[in-house]
């Protein structure tokens, strides 16, 4: 069937989202914040000045010594420069770091009073025989969404927002929804490392595994990643499922849909409103359809993408809202978002659209990775520690991620349901006191169940709670002294965790 509707080139998320768009702007007006203004506490406002650097939560303001953004080709020139600035960083007893979009929230993209590199570079070079791609450590999942679909393929897993480097996401070992994947690190053949003592390294499964095992999910800790082999797969024609559900029965019809065979990217949602949290759940999976051939070519964000985030916003400090967008995205949103679409158009969706261009007010995520077993108790303390905060949450994604038994800082050492989380927070410091208490007594929860949290996120674990959830970090900052003795790589999160451990 052809694909050329103005329905087919928007992404289902906005069309549930969008949906309530214009309501959203009334829900506003109607119903304001009923909180003490934020004037009334200390605040957060970051200075913006040259010589710090902050990542995506806004909260980590770090001064810097110098900022480089790296936009070649890799290659001997790129090379030659990295290994010039890291000797001039190691001669100084100055900390170095690559970075990419640095929406990592824990200063992880960030050396304090050090070098910090961005790569910037959208080199993707697709090989069909091998269903593999060669891309440039700094490229965007936007880029190399649009280089692989005018080639019939797709990303084989990436995150679900398309801003993040594919090194970066290597580096955090992230996940997306696609499945029966495990995270993005699975997807990854090679790549070429800048060790910290300047030596280029071809790293695989075969050659010098434990550094490969070291650097997926490792946090840029091990070296410069400057060139990459990944996996890809075809792109493919869509069509979605809805099933709505009480939260506590959807782990086994979530993994029971993902065992089936024939679902080709799947996720969950919760709802949020505070006196019915978490009760209730929706399962969208999509499959293939029986005709692939014509597939339209993969578009940007709508309009109805960005009105979407209206609706979201007036979610905020709103229960008849939230309310409402629930009711939307499990009644209305099905019947209007329930068509076709491609594998590429649901994941090519940047983070601006949701962006909330409230300065008094950032946005934060968690992360908590569920033994499915365990999925109704962590239900039962969300509902427990969650309201019972000043936090506002605006949403909540599930996702499957297979074993991950590869990475030592692994997150799944066995299938997992990935619960993300979008806080709005107040830029205040009572926020962040209060933000910090209910994500400890969150990981605390997730422990006691044998699952997880997620590192990319504020630093609010305790030492003692990361030791838990990563039993093998001390093994990995032992070998991480062995290939960086004098810990020239280094950025918030080993400042945080880590050092504490060598
Ligand atoms: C809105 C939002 C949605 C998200 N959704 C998901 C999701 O669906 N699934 C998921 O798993 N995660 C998700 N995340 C987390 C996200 O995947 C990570 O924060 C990821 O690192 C972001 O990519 P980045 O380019 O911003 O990385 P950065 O923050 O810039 O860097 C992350 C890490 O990678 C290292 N690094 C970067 N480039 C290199 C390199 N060339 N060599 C060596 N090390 C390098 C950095 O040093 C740093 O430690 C989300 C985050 C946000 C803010």
């Amino acid at each position: 069937m052809a694909y050329g509707s103005v329905r087919g080139q928007l992404t289902r998320r906005a069309a549930l989202f969008g949906t309530g768009a214009v309501l959203g702007g009334w829900l506003t007006h109607r119903y304001g914040s009923k909180v003490p203004p934020v004037t009334a506490t200390r605040q957060v406002t970051p200075s913006g000045g040259a010589e710090t650097l902050n990542d995506a939560s806004l909260l980590n303001e770090t001064p810097i010594f110098r900022h480089i953004t790296v936009q070649e080709n890799a290659g001997e020139a790129v090379i030659a420069r990295l290994r010039a600035e890291m000797s001039e960083a190691r001669a100084e007893g100055r900390p170095f770091n690559i970075g990419a979009a640095r929406h990592s929230m824990g200063g992880h993209a960030i050396p304090p009073g050090g070098h910090a590199v961005t790569f910037d570079n959208g080199f993707v070079e697709a090989d069909i025989a091998s269903q593999t791609y060669r891309v440039h450590p700094g490229a965007r999942w936007s880029q190399v969404i649009t280089a692989l679909d005018a080639r019939g393929m797709s990303p084989k897993v990436m995150q679900s927002n398309n801003d993040f480097g594919v090194a970066a996401t290597f580096a955090v070992n992230a996940h997306g929804w696609p499945v029966p994947h495990g995270p993005m690190g699975a997807t990854v053949k090679s790549f070429y490392l800048l060790r910290p003592d300047g030596e280029l390294l071809r790293v695989s499964r075969d050659e010098f595994p434990e550094i490969f095992n070291l650097t997926m999910g490792g946090y840029g800790l091990t070296g410069a990643i400057v060139d990459m082999e990944v996996e890809m797969v075809p792109n493919r024609r869509l069509v979605p499922t809805f099933k709505k559900m009480a939260a506590k029965d959807f782990a086994p019809f979530f993994i029971g849909a993902i065992e089936a065979g024939d679902v080709n990217m799947a996720y969950g949602r919760l709802n949020v409103d505070r006196e019915t949290f978490f009760e209730e759940a929706l399962m969208i999976t999509y499959r293939e359809e029986g005709d692939q051939l014509d597939l339209p070519p993969v578009t940007g964000s709508g309009a109805l993408s960005h009105a979407a985030a209206r609706i979201f916003r007036a979610q905020l400090m709103n229960e008849t809202a939230k309310d409402l967008r629930w009711w939307f995205e499990t009644g209305l949103g099905p019947m209007v978002g329930g068509g076709e679409v491609t594998r590429n158009a649901l994941i090519n969706e940047p983070v601006a659209t949701l962006d909330d261009r409230d300065p008094t007010r950032t946005d934060i995520l968690h992360e908590y990775f569920v033994p499915p077993a365990r999925f109704a108790e962590f239900v039962t303390a969300c509902q427990e520690v969650i309201p019972a905060s000043y936090q506002e949450m605006m949403n909540i994604t599930l996702r499957y991620v297979a074993a991950d038994r590869e990475s030592v800082l692994s997150y799944a050492p066995g299938p997992r349901i990935a619960c993300v989380m979008l806080f709005s927070q107040e830029m205040t410091a009572r926020a962040e006191a209060d933000h910090r208490r209910m994500t400890e007594e969150l990981i605390e929860r997730t422990l006691d169940l044998g699952g997880t949290y997620y590192l990319p996120y504020r630093p609010h674990a305790r030492p003692d709670q990361l030791l838990r959830g990563y039993p093998r970090a001390e093994e990995f900052v032992a070998r991480k002294l062995e290939l960086d003795p004098d810990r020239l790589f280094r950025n918030g999160f080993w400042d945080t965790y880590l050092e504490a451990l060598a």
